[in-house]
């Protein structure tokens, strides 16, 4: 156990925008642990929940810190519980073609081993570097390849987790009364997740990745849900709105987004500057000063949208599926860009957000927003969003994540204020208009990053009288509200 001055500052923060806006402010930790533990094996971890239940402690279980909705800030202090000494990886079952998996082993550690006994679990987020599988099935991950291989609960046949009393539970889809997906997902509020096990797949025989331009948003949004209505199966489906099309533009001249003008490339500059990359302060600062006119700008050059399609697999399944799925997309609009930009992008996956601490730096802030619609519904919340946001915050948006019934929306904003705290006001009216935009027009508000206290106030008017039972399985489970507090479920005095 560790109780000193720095573990308290580093377990203060997870990687929510909020809590950079906090250090802006001269409040490194505004939320600090009391103790930082670390357990070696499952009987620690009980032990460990023993101990804090005898004493009323509160026990936040923690990956590695990756999150985005503040799933592990400490609000009412306590004991962190870090599980990354719980890192073995079992052997594969050939013939249930499943793996067990301690909850502490970082992504890219599983999928490497995974790799030389010739498997894959198919889970790529770009945080796989830096999170954990308990993270993953705590938050509901996807990767980047979910549109072949699905989220996270689809790949957890069962979890071992640790109750707040102390005893072990254990789950398993074979079971007729199923508890796994209660746990998948609960951030931490019901228990410690100490394994879980996931479904593995043959390692790939081979990769295609294609790039299409489409006029429109609304062309290529028709081509990507015709491609995931007719039975194919790619791994990755990223279509850029005409703003990020900018930012993700190819270098290859066969597939720059739009080819006749100087425009792109000093919209290019003047986003690469609001965002920060190299930028210097008084760039971002300009740039960021007026968000209406350079979403206006922004909207008035920017037109084309890029799209990246990727298969995976067995070869004669991609040399069957990936050709038609050209032919699908060239019929709805897309013309082909050849691979330059898939493998560009594949060269990349994992260099994302890290440059974010420029823009803080000038006094900005950037952040991300991942929701899910249906097919019905995804221009509408798309629309929605952007207007709620322009005024206020340049924005942008991808859609990844595209499945038979509909598709995940990315969007990224940032907008920037002289004064940390009329920043953190800004900030907190983006997030507001955001989740209100996409409850009204019938989205989800969230669909990998989890809820942890970022959206939590969102979760009754996501839910309704769902809620209810959120809360009573919280009662039955953990009685005296000791598992994460604060988090996911919204105080019952703001519902009521
Ligand atoms: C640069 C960047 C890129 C990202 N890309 C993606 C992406 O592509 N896809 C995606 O899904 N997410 C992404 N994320 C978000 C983040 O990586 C995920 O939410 C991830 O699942 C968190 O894992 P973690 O191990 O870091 O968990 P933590 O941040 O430590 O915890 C997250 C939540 O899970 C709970 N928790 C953690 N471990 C356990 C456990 N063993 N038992 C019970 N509860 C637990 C915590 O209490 C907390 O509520 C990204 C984040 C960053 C910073």
């Amino acid at each position: 156990m560790r109780r000193g001055t720095p573990e308290r500052y580093a377990y203060a923060a997870d990687l929510w925008p909020k809590n950079q806006l906090w250090k802006m402010q001269g409040e490194p930790a505004r939320y600090a642990p009391d103790a930082v533990v670390q357990p070696g094996s499952e009987a620690e971890v009980l032990a460990i929940c023993a101990a804090a239940a005898e004493r009323s402690v509160p026990v936040i279980p923690y990956g590695a810190g990756s999150g985005v909705c503040g799933g592990t800030v400490p609000i009412r202090g306590g004991v962190i519980m870090d599980v990354r000494r719980l890192r073995n990886i079992g052997q594969v079952d050939p013939l249930d073609m499943t793996v067990t998996v301690d909850a502490g082993v970082i992504g890219m550690h599983l999928e490497e081993t995974l790799a030389e006994r010739g498997y894959t679990l198919g889970h790529f987020p770009s945080s796989i570097l830096c999170s954990t599988v308990g993270g993953w099935v705590a938050a509901r991950s996807a990767g980047q390849f979910s549109s072949k291989y699905g989220k996270i609960e689809d790949m957890v046949v069962g979890v071992r987790v640790a109750l707040p009393s102390g005893r072990i539970v254990e789950t398993h889809e074979s079971q007729p009364d199923d508890l796994t997906a209660l746990y998948v997902g609960s951030e931490g509020t019901l228990g410690t997740i100490v394994s879980a096990t996931l479904r593995v797949h043959p390692a790939p025989e081979t990769q295609v990745f294609r790039g299409f331009r489409f006029r429109t948003l609304d062309d290529a949004v028709r081509g990507i849900r015709l491609l995931m209505q007719s039975g194919k199966e790619p791994c990755l489906v990223r279509l850029y709105d005409p703003v990020d099309t900018v930012l993700h533009r190819s270098k290859d001249p066969a597939t720059v987004v739009k080819d006749d003008s100087e425009s792109p490339s000093f919209l290019h500059g003047l986003l690469d500057s609001a965002l920060g990359r190299g930028a210097k302060k008084a760039g971002i600062a300009l740039a960021l000063g007026n968000p209406s006119l350079l979403n206006r700008l922004a909207n008035t050059v920017a037109a084309e949208c890029l799209l990246i399609v990727g298969f995976e697999g067995a070869t004669a399944v991609v040399d069957r599926d990936a050709p038609a799925a050209w032919r699908l997309l060239e019929d709805a609009g897309g013309v082909d860009g050849g691979e330059g930009p898939g493998r560009q992008w594949l060269e990349k996956r994992y260099a994302v957000s890290f440059k974010q601490s420029a823009l803080y730096a000038a006094g900005a802030f950037v952040d991300t927003l991942e929701v899910g619609c249906t097919w019905s519904r995804l221009l509408p919340v798309y629309h929605a969003v952007r207007n709620a946001l322009a005024p206020h915050a340049l924005i942008m948006a991808h859609m990844s994540h595209a499945y038979r019934e509909g598709c995940s929306i990315y969007f990224t904003f940032a907008a920037h204020r002289r004064d940390p705290k009329a920043l953190e006001r800004h900030y907190d009216r983006v997030i507001e208009d955001a989740l209100t935009a996409v409850i009204r027009e019938g989205g989800s508000i969230a669909h990998h990053h989890g809820i942890g206290l970022a959206k939590r106030d969102h979760m009754a008017r996501e839910h309704g009288a769902g809620l209810r039972l959120l809360y009573a399985a919280k009662d039955a489970i953990d009685p005296f509200g000791l598992m994460n507090p604060g988090k996911v479920l919204p105080d019952r005095a703001v519902t009521q």
